[in-house]
């Protein structure tokens, strides 16, 4: 006799991590939302490739709702102790589903974060310098926590940015090089 979690039913076991705001623009930063709801190209390809997805907390609503100001948008602006530990909160859960998943024979297709924004940078992250904002080769406070923990759990998912403007780059190449590995 099969137990029911053998059994064979349509599902693909196949999952993907998304940053909150790539399937609910409504929690951007006011004047930053390009979509009106969701990065219709990228669900488009998740779909053709059957992928469920998670939507991973937005930290930065968590710590300061959803009528934050946009401030000056940089890493540091969000570099505090408080922000760190909602950061590391929100992680420790993620990596805690991912290892059930993972155990249960689903496999993770990729997480995706967002270039350009100061919490969910995967490659690139606006910083302080002096009294203006500049765009660095680095990762977001929110990645930066979460990729760290991913590599002490030894969990190996292949992780991109999305870009949130096209100053930090191109969605269609980038959706490109993600559906090159599904
Ligand atoms: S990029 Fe990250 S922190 Fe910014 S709105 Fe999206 S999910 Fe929230």
């Amino acid at each position: 006799m099969l137990f029911k979690r053998e059994m064979k039913d349509k599902r693909s076991r196949k999952i993907a991590f998304l940053a909150h705001c790539l399937i609910n623009q409504n929690s951007k930063v006011q004047g930053v939302a390009n979509f009106p709801a969701m990065i219709d190209p990228l669900i488009n390809l998740l779909k053709k490739h059957k992928i469920g997805i998670i939507q991973i907390p937005c930290p930065e609503q968590a710590e300061l709702g959803i009528g934050r100001p946009l401030g000056d948008d940089t890493k540091q602006r969000y570099d505090t102790l408080s922000y760190r530990k909602t950061c590391s909160k929100i992680s420790d859960d993620l990596i805690k589903k991912i290892k059930d998943y993972q155990k249960n024979n689903y496999k993770i297709t990729f997480i995706l974060g967002v270039n350009g924004s100061p919490s969910c940078g995967v490659d690139v992250t606006p910083v302080r310098k002096g009294s203006i904002s500049v765009l660095s080769k680095e990762k977001g406070v929110f990645f930066e926590i979460l990729i760290k923990k991913l590599g002490k759990n030894k969990i190996k998912i292949p992780i991109f940015g999305i870009p949130e403007t096209r100053k930090v780059g191109n969605l269609k190449e980038t959706l490109k090089k993600i559906e090159k590995i599904v």
